[in-house]
């Protein structure tokens, strides 16, 4: 069964609101084994509604369309369907009761408007709206069937739960189970990491791999399919069993896991904790780790040592040190962290020292030079980064940020 999403909205195809509800469709139909092949984004104009909703029906037994079923002029996917249908739109009687009956619940009289959100095209069935005003539609089109659903996410979510489900394992679809698994790692590029998996990744193979890139996390997903959610699970477990065996240590977790739940995880294995002083990454770390809950176990907390003089009081780094090396240098680093880990009486104390841009750049130290510093009770270490310089300067925080605590949590695994 091949689907089709149709997002109806002027705001969606303006850019002033992201189509999230695509995205929700299409995994919640995966998982019932109804592949999406297409998703259409339309403004809210009838002729393009009718010409969009006409060639989904062309192409895809199932369409399903969110969007353009409130009472205002601008909701026009009733009489688009209709249109498409060649039907005429006719009251529903018990969809009209049920809209006066939300109305009178909510002690709110009834808009004259809102009658037009009973109407129906011909020949179709409403799906009732437990949550909204408007009904749904569903209805079939020449070879297609087609769901009307509301635009506000969480009433269409509900709808598509409690009316169509039913309706999609009715006509048999659900026999088949699509199972997605991510597993993140972080540390090395993508085409390094696609040069030392071209075998999983290979078009055709059974599952099926993708690799994404998002902030620097390189995601392998995996795509499996099966008669029950546990044998699709099994026909994935081989292939997750060997991208765990060639990227070990780089594996950071999965789904959205990412480098900092990896690290609180390593903090807590180790049963020790973690102070940050950062500069150039203005308490980036400190947030990301206290957005976890049990943070508080590994992370007495931070400073955002921004200036020299803040660098000197608040974190004991020797001015002299300053002033010979400069605050971007790998031994103001060190001291970055030795200081944060004595005066949190951490376990470990690590540092972020750079220029993240645009300005402040020289040719001896460029926009995107960062320096990390790790401090333990055994020793104190510095590592170079160079992310920039045509790097925007969020880019540069958020990777800096992220080796830093990479840098930590492998060291933790002993790995470096
Ligand atoms: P509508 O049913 O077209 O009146 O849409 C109601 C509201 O739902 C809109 O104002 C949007 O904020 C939201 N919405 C509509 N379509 C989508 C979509 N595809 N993804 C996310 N939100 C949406
Ligand atoms: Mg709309």
């Amino acid at each position: 069964m091949i689907a089709e999403i149709v997002a109806v909205g002027s705001e969606l195809v303006s850019g002033q609101a992201l189509d999230t509800n695509s995205q929700w469709l299409s995994r919640a139909l995966g998982s019932l084994g109804i592949s999406v092949h297409y998703h259409t984004s339309i403004g809210d104009d009838l002729a393009e509604n009718i010409a969009a909703i006409r060639i989904a029906c062309d192409r895809a037994d199932l369409v399903i369309t969110s969007g353009g079923l409130g009472p205002t002029q601008d909701d026009l996917t009733r009489e688009a369907l209709a249109a498409v249908a060649g039907v005429s739109l006719v009251e529903h009687a018990d969809s009209l009761a049920a809209i006066a009956a939300m109305f009178a619940r909510r002690n709110r009289s009834m808009a004259d408007r809102n009658r037009v959100q009973a109407l129906l095209p011909t020949g179709s069935a409403a799906l009732p709206n437990s949550c909204g005003t408007a009904p749904g539609i569903w209805m079939n089109v020449g070879r297609s069937r087609v769901a009307c659903l509301p635009g506000v996410p969480n009433e269409m979510k509900v709808m598509f739960d409690e009316q169509v489900v039913p309706r999609l394992r009715d006509l048999g679809a659900g026999g088949r189970v699509i199972v997605h698994r991510k597993i993140n790692l972080f540390g090395r590029g993508e085409a390094d990491v696609e040069a030392q998996a071209l075998d999983l990744t290979a078009r055709g193979r059974r599952p099926e791999v993708g690799i994404t890139v998002s902030e620097a996390t390189i995601a392998f997903r995996i795509i499996g399919e099966g008669a029950t959610e546990a044998e699709a699970l099994a026909q994935i477990e081989p292939t997750a069993e060997a991208i765990y065996e060639r990227f070990g240590p780089l594996i950071v977790g999965e789904g959205t896991d990412d480098v900092v739940h990896s690290l609180l995880r390593e903090l807590a294995k180790a049963g020790t904790t973690i102070a940050v002083a950062e500069s150039c990454t203005g308490g980036l770390i400190a947030h990301w780790i206290t957005e976890i809950p049990g943070s508080s176990e590994t992370f007495p907390g931070g400073v955002v040592s921004y200036s020299n003089q803040a660098k000197i009081d608040i974190l004991g780094v020797p001015a002299e040190l300053i002033a010979a090396h400069g605050a971007v240098s790998p031994e103001v680093a060190e001291a970055m962290a030795q200081g944060v880990r004595e005066r949190f009486h951490a376990g470990i104390g690590i540092s972020v020292t750079g220029i993240a841009g645009p300005g402040g750049g020289s040719q001896a130290k460029p926009v995107g030079l960062v320096y990390l510093g790790i401090a333990t009770a055994e020793s104190v270490d510095s590592r170079k980064l160079e992310l920039g310089p045509e790097q925007p300067r969020g880019v540069i925080q958020r990777r800096a940020a992220k080796y830093a605590m990479n840098w930590a949590r492998l060291r933790l695994q002993g790995v470096v």
